[in-house]
């Protein structure tokens, strides 16, 4: 587990949050390639106690009332997506990456340091005026969250707000999807 002390940690959900998601991420050293540091949440979501504290949290910080449905970007979001749309008793949509959806579905391609993403969404996934909250593990670039909260708008949803359990600060994710308030259990 990553060694935090008190004063170090924040998020915007206040230390307390923040030091819980600290406590059970794991950096992994030039992974998927070398100079990149991957924070591994899969020790968050082993623990059950503390997968709870993190979901009940996020619906709290939002208000349960707040949204209709959730989102989750492929594949670490579907797990805290389907996690949040059970508690708050609403229902959840994936955004896929491309070529996985079986129906009619737009598209939205961003660049990548190499080469180009493209992640998708059904055409039909939402009524007008759904309000929809968008769930990620980790923002880094923005470009994934970026695309996905268009894609949000193109099939007919509202973002009622965006969610990540870690934000990467150094690469100003935050910055890119100004004026769309981000909501970052644990700022490193
Ligand atoms: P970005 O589009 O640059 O904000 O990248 C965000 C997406 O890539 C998220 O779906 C993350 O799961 C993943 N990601 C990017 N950087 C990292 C990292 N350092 N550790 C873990 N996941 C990452």
């Amino acid at each position: 587990m990553t060694e935090t002390h008190s004063t170090a940690v924040r998020g915007d959900s206040g230390p307390e949050v923040a030091r819980l998601v600290a406590s059970r991420v794991l950096d992994v050293p030039d992974f998927p390639k070398p100079g990149v540091v991957f924070k591994d949440l899969m020790p968050l979501f082993a623990d059950g106690h503390v997968f709870r504290e993190v979901i009940d949290g996020i619906i709290a910080h939002h208000g349960r009332d707040s949204f209709d449905m959730v989102v989750g970007i492929e594949a670490r979001g579907f797990v805290i997506a389907a996690a949040i749309a059970y508690a708050a008793g609403v229902g959840v949509v994936p955004v896929r990456k491309a070529g996985k959806l079986p129906r009619p579905a737009y598209s939205a391609s961003y660049a990548l340091e190499y080469g180009e993403a493209t992640l998708e969404v059904h055409q039909d996934a939402f009524t007008a005026g759904h309000r929809v909250l968008v769930v990620d593990d980790v923002l880094a670039t923005g470009g994934t969250a970026e695309a996905t909260l268009d894609l949000v708008e193109r099939a007919g949803g509202t973002v009622a707000g965006f969610t990540v359990l870690l934000e990467l600060a150094f690469l100003e994710g935050r910055k890119r999807l100004s004026p769309r308030p981000v909501h970052a259990l644990l700022t490193v």
